[in-house]
């Protein structure tokens, strides 16, 4: 099916359509490819920016069940499709899939595993349980059916683009991933899907995320990485958040460090309510 909701902006919902399109219209093109998970925002616009490098663009929006480890976090995902195709249409024309499950994993569908070693058993990897399997099994299987010539992904989850580089490395995938820096909101939140369920006060008490951050960057000359996890454990004491982790690590290695050096970068993460939130910066 082809849902021709806007003049630039095509959607298609199947597999076979989605290709035939592609082959059709462009056959030689280079696609730049944006997964997301729609609710789209300023951060997904910078990814749909980059993309437009390639001569196509193609923005797959699927809540991928598989990555979700608490059932209601799946169902309170917002869903704002006719929200999301109008803020692309004001970017580019853009080719749109939104599967649903069942087109994406089709009877029989057997889901891609890795082994991610060390870059999978910290912190996300810890906090959501299976969460990052899911990961590996959406963007194979979204690689499988788009066939992008490069595929862009968004620093704030960090730890998914260590993953994703890593499956292309070991799968030797023809693609290449490329890193987009995060965006924040004014006074730095990292712009996230899951802020709209945030109340305005949320919004102001959750800044304590990227201040930690910044401030672990500012003064990591006084403190030992240890010192500081323990310092910013103790602001979120008197916050009305629950810090879930905050760790310093060897981007190269995953493993958490004990001195500072050009590749570490802080990663944390809270809860706000009952919203996981995350963020992470290079202290270098
Ligand atoms: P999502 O829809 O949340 O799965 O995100 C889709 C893509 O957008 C992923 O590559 C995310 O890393 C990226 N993304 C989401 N929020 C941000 C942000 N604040 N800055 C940069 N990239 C982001």
């Amino acid at each position: 099916m082809n849902v021709e909701l806007m003049a630039k902006t095509q959607v298609f919902t199947t597999v076979e359509s989605l290709q035939q399109h592609l082959s059709e219209t462009r056959p030689n093109a280079s696609v730049g490819f944006v997964p997301t998970m729609g609710a789209l925002h300023g951060a997904h616009m910078t990814l749909v920016r980059a993309a437009m490098e390639c001569d196509v663009v193609v923005v797959s929006i699927f809540v991928n069940p598989t990555q979700f480890n608490e059932a209601s976090d799946l169902e309170k995902y917002p869903r704002t499709l006719e929200s999301d195709l109008k803020q692309l249409e004001e970017v580019t024309d853009c080719v749109v899939f939104a599967p649903t499950v069942g087109e994406m994993y089709p009877e029989g569908h057997v889901p891609t595993r890795l082994d991610l070693g060390q870059i999978a058993v910290g912190m996300e990897g810890a906090a959501r349980p299976g969460h990052f399997d899911g990961v590996v099994e959406v963007v194979y299987r979204l690689f499988e059916i788009v066939k992008p010539t490069k595929a862009y992904f968004g620093e704030k989850d960090y730890q998914q683009l260590a993953i994703v580089r890593l499956m292309v490395r070991e799968l030797d995938l023809p693609l290449e991933i490329v890193g987009c820096p995060t965006y924040r909101e004014p006074g730095g939140l990292a712009a996230s899907s899951r802020n709209l369920r945030l109340s305005v006060e949320e919004r102001e008490k959750a800044l304590i995320l990227y201040q930690s951050l910044a401030f672990a960057k500012e003064h990591q000359d006084e403190y030992s990485p240890e010192e500081m996890r323990n310092e910013i454990h103790e602001r979120f004491e008197t916050s009305d958040l629950n810090l879930a982790y905050i760790n310093f690590v060897d981007v190269d290695t995953f493993e958490e460090v004990t001195s500072w050096s050009e590749n570490t970068r802080g990663f944390i993460a809270a809860k706000c309510g009952e919203i996981h939130l995350l963020d992470n910066l290079a202290m270098a």
